[in-house]
């Protein structure tokens, strides 16, 4: 169908043809305290193009603070990440690498889409509002082409028929479905989700899930945060469980869902189950 069509030039980036080798995100010892509180002690992670990674773990285990790191919203102590083969939170100049000031700037570079627990829809914005906002406001995309692509995104997540709806008029799930096709609009190279449905009521878990089942079979490179064990063994190519701030184990879904080697992995999956 056109509209996979066109999801499928989304996933792949449209205009970044020159892709560098190696994997898309890179993440080397990396190492986070706040104040005296180590958080991440050392993790080493990567994600593939077109790959779906599941990181899991116990609360506190430092799993939003490295999805935030990858999305210039956390500093890094020690240790690097690169998206792309560029080094977050430094540019470039010449030989050198500067640390950049501006995170902002560089977040809307990096073209990352990232959706969180709590929508963090703008109120006061309709769903196609919402959409338009980055694009034409971040990226300069002319307003008329941003209300289009907004309205193919919104028919995408199944709210064709809610683009004038101000978020309070949606359901928690409708709000999480109109947070990704937000996220989606900037044409993300990449797409974080930390704890997509954490705050959903269990009826409405489903249909956000099957937006992002969608974006892995359009082969989006996707790094997803979710207790969503069945969801995982279906959607991941590789999982992650993290624990006080380290890489307990990584694999396939079997390996790490269906047979964890880690006492700490079993005590976890015995309590989300
Ligand atoms: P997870 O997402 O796995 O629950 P987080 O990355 O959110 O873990 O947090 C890891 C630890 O870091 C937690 O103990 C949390 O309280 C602490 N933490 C997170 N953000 C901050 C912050 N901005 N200031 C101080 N402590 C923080
Ligand atoms: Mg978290």
């Amino acid at each position: 169908a056109p509209a996979d069509l066109w999801l499928g030039e989304l996933a792949s980036g449209r205009g970044d043809q020159a892709q560098k080798p190696g994997p898309f995100v890179l993440g080397r010892n990396l190492w986070k305290a706040y104040g005296a509180r180590p958080v991440l002690r050392g993790v080493d992670f990567s994600v593939a193009r077109g790959e779906v990674v599941v990181v899991m773990g116990p609360s506190g285990s430092g799993k939003s603070t490295l999805l935030r790191m990858v999305n210039h919203l956390e500093t890094i102590d020690q240790g690097a990440i690169l998206v792309d083969g560029e080094y977050v939170g430094y540019r470039q100049v010449g030989e050198t690498m500067i640390p950049m000031r501006d995170l902002a700037t560089a977040r809307a570079q990096a073209r990352i889409g990232m959706v969180f627990q709590h929508f963090n829809l703008f109120e006061h914005l309709s769903a196609l509002e919402n959409i338009m906002e980055a694009p034409v406001h971040v990226h300069g995309v002319a307003p008329a082409e941003a209300r289009r692509t907004a309205m193919r995104l919104l028919r995408m997540v199944g709210l064709g028929n809610h683009a004038d709806h101000l978020p309070h008029r949606l359901s928690g799930g409708q709000q999480q479905r109109v947070a990704i096709a937000r996220a989606l609009a900037i044409s993300p190279r990449l797409m974080l989700f930390d704890e997509p449905t954490s705050a959903l009521d269990p009826e409405l878990v489903g249909e956000v899930l099957a937006v992002i089942r969608r974006l892995a079979e359009m082969g989006m490179t996707m790094l997803v945060v979710t207790h969503e064990v069945r969801f995982a063994r279906e959607v991941a190519d590789r999982v992650i469980f993290m624990d006080e701030g380290v890489v307990v184990e990584e694999g396939t879904p079997d390996e790490v869902l269906g047979a964890p080697r880690h006492e700490r992995t079993q005590r976890f999956l015995r309590m989300v189950e």
